[in-house]
């Protein structure tokens, strides 16, 4: 059904300027929908998918015009050589740029944005070279083996060959490894980075992806127009194709085409009534815009695509996989890490320390872990067990103290670093993707197991690897039990599920030490029994696992050793059965009031009580 849609889209793209009575405006304002939608189609990657607001695309526009035209006219090039000139340039530029302004957090970004695009608007303005103020004109039309692209119904088709080959292109990245790690930039910076992911790489990457595509339409908008000057390259057209890319729908390749298509009619009709209505030749249009904006910034947020593809899923069209669907095809399995000997020692941690400013969270704490153990991580909240995780993990960086894994120093060691080294992780506070698909979301912890690029992931020759990750993701969902839940989005799933889904993540990672924070949380009876089956069946294969916990139940039954912390110090160290006898222990369960536990979990005892233990105090103090 999608395929029929999508080739009745592009049948009457092909017929338009065939037909003798489609008028020459229908021509002209459709190239201008196609150059605009190629540079909002790179702003839907970067700042609707990447989060990454840029208010300089339209200087890159320039970058691609300008080149061409210079290159063309005072140099005699041929248009076809200027292109791979204007890419190379703009891709310069844009690793520069990008290298200093993409540090930038919040609104330090665009603002940086706007400042080098003036900078570039006023570059071109001010070039001898490029003619200043009246730019470069008698630019030659292009030609295409022989046939001249001259004219408006000519050089359509190529527009919009552009167009259509880049939407493909984007939407075959998106759906891939790398583009995974793209569509989490926005939401899941921290939790990426601790499955191997580069973010700032990323951001580079989807930077210039999209200075190139405003580049292409700048190289065929010199050779429409046949002449360039600096003014549709400032500040307001940037903003515009802004405004294209929220009306249109910033986290969809398709919204880039609605919404270059919605405000370019808009802004034509504007400027056809305005002037009958209000004598007036000024230019309206961008109150008309900010008054729209606001509209839709308040009724419809994700733009108008997602409301389209509502009204089509509605009618019986589908719209990506669903519920139901077959599990992905089998394919060869990635390949697996080497396990360290069973009962040899994988984690010590030596006199760690984090000090928040004189508040100490972790104080000098040790303990060592070894192959195929579960370790538990207890004590009230507030007591530095995930401050812990986060000093192992190198999601903080420790005050001082060591952190030796499989012999190799981890502190001082970047979060993704570790990862590589076959450190997976779950979060107290769920770090999901929450509108990609649960089998997305696994596949991201398999990120480091593949190594698909960007050009291979939009040309689509991964399809290999995207299949082993993919099936491996799937086998990691079986396994945790959340098989039937492949295609709903993470975002659907019950809060104890979600917990799972982020297990089953760090299993895709292929780990050889697993930190659990607090993974029962949430989970029904039958639910955790699942899960601690899961667990020890893990541990036999030769897991480490460190595990934080408040359900004593839980803990008691399933690990092999417990190090309780309080107040940031280690107090006990123990077999679970020493330390249901522990004095200290049970002093610190029962003088603290565990009053931040989860509402849900309010039913477990908090208290380190076996069932049938005499202890039986603690969480309900
Ligand atoms: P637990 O996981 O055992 O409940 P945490 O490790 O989350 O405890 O917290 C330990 C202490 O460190 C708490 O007092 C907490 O408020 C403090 N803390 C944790 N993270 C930070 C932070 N980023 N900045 C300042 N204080 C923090
Ligand atoms: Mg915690």
């Amino acid at each position: 059904m999608n395929r029929l849609l999508l080739v009745l889209v592009v049948a009457v793209l092909i017929g338009l300027p065939l037909l003798p009575v489609t008028p020459e405006f229908w021509i002209t304002h459709l190239n201008y929908i196609g150059l605009a939608s190629l540079v909002v189609l790179g702003l839907v990657l970067l700042t609707g998918i990447g989060g990454l607001t840029s208010f300089g695309q339209a200087a890159f526009v320039g970058v691609g015009a300008y080149t061409t035209a210079w290159l063309t006219q005072a140099m005699g090039w041929s248009p076809w050589g200027a292109l791979p000139v204007g890419l190379f340039i703009t891709f310069l530029i844009a690793l520069l740029i990008g290298a200093v302004t993409l540090r930038l957090s919040g609104h330090f970004l665009p603002l940086g944005t706007i400042a080098w695009s003036l900078s570039l608007y006023y570059l071109f303005g001010n070039l001898e070279f490029l003619g200043q103020h009246d730019g470069i004109s008698g630019i030659v039309p292009l030609s295409f083996f022989g046939i001249s692209l001259a004219g408006g119904r000519q050089i359509y088709y190529l527009i919009w060959a552009c167009v259509l080959l880049s939407l493909l292109l984007t939407r075959n990245l998106l759906y891939s490894r790398p583009g995974r790690a793209i569509r989490a930039l926005r939401s899941g910076g921290g939790m990426a980075e601790s499955f191997g992911i580069n973010m700032a790489w990323y951001k580079t990457v989807i930077f210039i992806y999209a200075a190139l595509l405003a580049c292409l339409s700048g190289w065929l908008y010199a050779h429409m127009q046949r002449a360039v000057s600096p003014s549709p390259f400032g500040l307001n057209y940037s903003i515009e194709y802004l405004f294209m890319a929220v009306v249109g729908g910033s986290g969809s390749v398709w919204g880039a085409v609605v919404g270059s298509s919605l405000i370019l009619t808009l802004k034509d009709q504007i400027q056809n009534v305005l002037p009958k209505l209000i004598d007036t030749q000024q230019n309206f249009e961008l109150i008309v815009f900010g008054i729209l904006m606001v509209l839709v910034l308040q009724y419809a947020r994700n733009g108008v695509w997602p409301l389209l593809q509502h009204a089509w899923v509605s009618a019986g069209g589908r719209a990506g996989p669903r519920r139901g669907d077959p599990p992905p095809p089998l394919a060869d399995a990635l390949p697996q890490r080497q396990r360290p000997e069973l009962n040899s020692q994988v984690l010590h941690v030596q006199d760690i320390r984090k000090e928040f400013g004189g508040l100490v969270a972790v104080n000098d704490v040790s303990f060592a872990l070894k192959a195929g153990e579960i370790m538990g991580l207890i004590g009230p909240n507030g007591a530095g067990k995930s401050t812990t995780f986060n000093l192992i993990t190198g999601v903080l960086p420790a005050t001082s103290g060591q952190v030796t894994f499989l012999g190799k120093r981890l502190d001082g060691m970047l979060a993704r670093d570790i990862a590589k080294l076959g450190v997976g992780r779950t979060f107290q506070h769920v770090q999901l993707l929450p509108d990609m698909t649960v089998l997305e979301n696994v596949a991201l912890g398999a990120h480091l197991r593949r190594n698909a690029g960007v050009l291979s992931a939009a040309l689509q020759v991964d399809r290999r690897e995207e299949a082993q990750l993919l099936h491996e993701a799937a086998v990691q969902l079986e396994r945790v039990g959340l098989g039937e839940y492949l295609y709903e989005h993470a975002g659907n799933l019950a809060l104890g599920q979600q917990r799972i889904l982020e297990i089953a993540r760090a299993l895709a990672l292929d780990p050889v030490l697993l930190l659990l924070d607090e993974p029962a949380a949430g989970l029904r009876y039958r639910e955790k029994q699942e899960l601690a089956k899961v667990l020890s069946q893990l541990r036999d294969e030769g897991m480490s696992i460190l595990l934080v916990e408040h359900d004593m139940d839980f803990v008691m039954n399933l690990t092999d050793h417990l190090v309780v912390m309080d107040f940031g110090t280690k107090i006990a160290e123990g077999t679970p059965q020493e330390i249901q006898q522990n004095p200290a222990v049970l002093e610190a369960y029962l003088g603290g009031v565990d009053d931040d536990a989860p509402a849900d979990d309010a039913s477990a005892s908090h208290a380190p009580a076996a069932p049938g233990s005499t202890v039986s105090a603690g969480g309900a103090a």
